[in-house]
């Protein structure tokens, strides 16, 4: 394909695929306010409704603000030849390709986020405060983004780094090699993440003495998991919004509760929240979404493989010779279709996962207090309950609330 064809292609796959993703949150939002279902009666009020509504339309057209800022600054790149552009300006400074490619992906990367910075604090100190979920102090906002910036060098600096190297050395056979370091690196983030990153954005303190440690532990010991995996995170630091997770797996498993969800629950719900975390560890989902990750990065860097010396590609990118980092780029644009795919079909075994640690949650334990924390919880979050079915399809990692109430009820 000639360069002139592949940025069109480019072009015309990341437009549909902004405009994909722009009309399933508009059949979303075009959704009606609904009667408040019976279920729910004692939970919320049709003011209440509304109040979600609104939420959801602000979040709406500030997606659609944000995200067509952000497509044409890309579109403007292409069509200008923006990237040769900053191709031709790195190669004048540093001489060795690897370092021309890391100042390309640096300058890159500074320029996006300084360009979504605005955004970012717009919706957590405007939208977010306006609806009474923020909690975090401008302190916090910029202290995550340099924390983030050293996990991002550190992290992501070094993994480019390695694969450019490879490349360079190995050519196409790159992938093979990149991959198993690559596996071996994503076994032991999911092994070390709430030990090694969690710690540096948030604090994790065991289970206090008391009414809940003594359910809690009456239940663990009931299905075999041992409660020094169960912390409690300090969530409040930063929104309202309540949430538990598990992570990890081995001696480094954990159960993570976030302290406004402690506040906010009875004992009963939350030992019915964690049956349901510790449904995910025992029905073997973090397994089974690593192996996963890691067949589908195989993939992904085969095909890689395919395209990485292909000068036209540079070409599409606006380069007037082949670069690495230009290549990678168009390559991450002409795949964008494929990650949305992947993407869905991720969601989808997710959505099933969630009813798998729900069913283990009702067995093991008891469905009714999981059933009125899940409503605490999305009330309060202002949470959709009649999600556009293609909305749910696409973007949902969990069931919509009243059909995951309506298992958990019957
Ligand atoms: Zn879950």
């Amino acid at each position: 394909m000639s360069a002139e064809s592949l940025k069109y292609l480019m072009i015309g796959l990341i437009t549909l695929g902004f405009l994909f993703d722009k009309f399933t949150s508009w059949l979303n939002v075009r959704q009606k306010v609904p009667q408040v279902p019976a279920t729910l009666q004692n939970f919320l009020d049709q003011e209440k409704l509304q109040e979600a509504k609104s939420y959801q339309k602000t979040n709406y057209y500030f997606g659609l603000i944000s995200g067509s800022f952000s497509l044409v600054i890309t579109l403007g790149m292409l069509i200008w030849g923006g990237f040769g552009l900053l191709d031709q300006w790195v190669s004048q400074w540093v001489d060795p390709m690897i370092l021309q490619s890391l100042l390309f992906f640096g300058l890159l990367f500074i320029g996006s986020d300084l360009l979504s910075i605005p955004f970012d604090y717009y919706h957590t100190f405007k939208i977010e405060e306006e609806f009474g979920f923020n909690k975090t102090t401008r302190k916090t906002f910029f202290g995550d983004k340099v924390k983030g910036y050293l996990v991002g060098i550190l992290i992501g600096g070094g993994l480019l780094a390695l694969l450019l190297w490879l490349i360079q050395e190995l050519g196409e056979g790159f992938w093979l090699y990149f991959w198993g370091v690559a596996a071996v690196f994503m076994v032991l983030i999911n092994m070390f993440y709430t030990s090694w990153i969690l710690p540096l954005f948030n604090k994790l303190t065991p289970l206090e003495e008391g009414e809940l440690k003594s359910k809690i532990m009456e239940y663990a010991s009931s299905v075999g998991f041992s409660l020094e995996n169960v912390f409690v995170m300090d969530g409040s630091k930063r929104s309202t919004k309540a949430n538990a997770f598990f992570s990890g797996f081995g001696k480094k498993k954990k159960v993570v509760l976030f302290d406004t969800l402690v506040e906010q629950h009875k004992p009963e719900e939350l030992v019915a929240v964690l049956a349901h975390e510790i449904g995910h560890f025992k029905k073997k989902h973090i397994i089974q979404s690593l192996v996963i990750s890691i067949l589908q990065l195989g993939v992904m860097l085969l095909l890689l493989s395919l395209f990485v010396n292909n000068p036209e590609i540079s070409q599409a990118m606006g380069g007037d010779r082949w670069a690495v980092h230009l290549n990678l780029i168009g390559f991450a644009l002409l795949f964008s279709p494929i990650s949305t795919v992947l993407g869905i079909f991720m969601n989808l075994l997710s959505r099933k996962n969630e009813f798998e640690a729900e069913r283990f949650a009702k067995e093991t334990y008891d469905g009714k207090p999981l059933a009125s924390a899940l409503k605490t919880l999305s009330v309060k979050t202002l949470t959709q309950i009649n999600p556009h079915p293609l909305h749910v399809f696409v973007n949902y990692s969990h069931p919509p609330l009243m059909e995951r109430l309506g298992k958990l009820e019957n």
